[in-house]
């Protein structure tokens, strides 16, 4: 089927109580591991890409390399734009026909993230989903740190979502970007930033956090979680195991399709801990 709204996503996944992994690609490997898991599980999901990782592609090559392939499947994706930092990364999301943006003006002050957040939310327009970050999530994204990580302050949540407009909210609750080994999300923390959001949560630093930690994440009102070291530290290793074996390997699409299954067995896992139902 052809890419569907991020609306659609959070709508199917809050009817049948699932959260939907994010899965960011970079290139073609990922891509197809990604779709290749979320076929044989069935649960609706966002394929995502970071303006940190287009610089191989570019918006339109990923819209053209994720569409081609969701064409044969049955299962709802929605392409995500990641930590949109500025208005101009969501224009260009935009213009090519993503269909999921996140706006990330975390490390403003409350008053600029609420205007830059809100200046997204008129651009998206109503047909595309928003998701938008109050309290700034530490650790590194692609070697990008916020010079401050602080936590979600829950008496700021029903005010931001109310001004902002967003469809989901990403919340700093413990939870960490890359493998910090001393990520947990503080749940009596998140509940309360629940209890004040009229709309679902998202947590990023899925990679990180402990299996048993994100299988309870659906009962607390998240809909969205986002992994991406996972799947790089899988290709990485793929492709580093394959010279190791054999510094004089030359099949290249053997190695490449080695690293679609190594992806694909990454994802499948973290789909099926994010919902022990499925
Ligand atoms: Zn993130």
């Amino acid at each position: 089927m052809p890419l569907v709204s991020g609306h659609d996503v959070i709508r199917e996944c809050t009817d049948r109580g699932l959260v939907a992994g994010a899965f960011n690609t970079t290139n073609i490997e990922t891509t197809m591991g990604i779709i290749d898991a979320v076929e044989r599980v069935g649960v609706p999901t966002f394929i995502q890409v970071a303006p940190t990782n287009v610089a191989l592609s570019g918006y339109e090559y990923i819209f053209d390399m994720v569409a081609r392939r969701l064409a044969e499947t049955a299962v709802p994706v929605a392409l995500h734009l990641d930590h949109g930092k500025s208005l101009d990364a969501v224009e260009s999301a935009l213009a090519a026909d993503f269909t999921s943006i996140m706006i990330d003006a975390s490390e403003e002050s409350f008053e600029e993230n609420v205007a830059t957040s809100a200046r997204a939310r008129e651009m998206c327009g109503s047909a595309i989903a928003l998701e938008a970050e109050l309290g700034s999530i530490g650790g590194k994204e692609d070697d990008v740190a916020p010079e401050y990580a602080s936590t979600t302050d829950p008496a700021q949540v029903a005010d931001f979502v109310t001004a902002v407009g967003c469809d989901m909210l990403a919340v700093s609750v413990g939870n960490v970007h890359g493998y910090a080994p001393n990520a947990r999300i503080d749940f009596d923390l998140l509940e309360r930033v629940r209890a004040a959001s009229a709309v679902p949560l998202v947590i990023h630093g899925g990679s990180g956090l402990p299996e048993e930690q994100l299988g309870r994440l659906a009962a607390f009102g998240v809909v969205k979680v986002n992994v991406a070291s996972d799947l790089r530290n899988a290709m990485i290793r793929s492709f580093g195991e394959a010279y190791a074996a054999n510094p004089n390997e030359n099949s290249l699409i053997r190695v490449s399709l080695d690293a679609v299954s190594a992806i694909a067995e990454v994802v499948e896992r973290r789909i099926r801990v994010l919902n022990p139902s499925v």
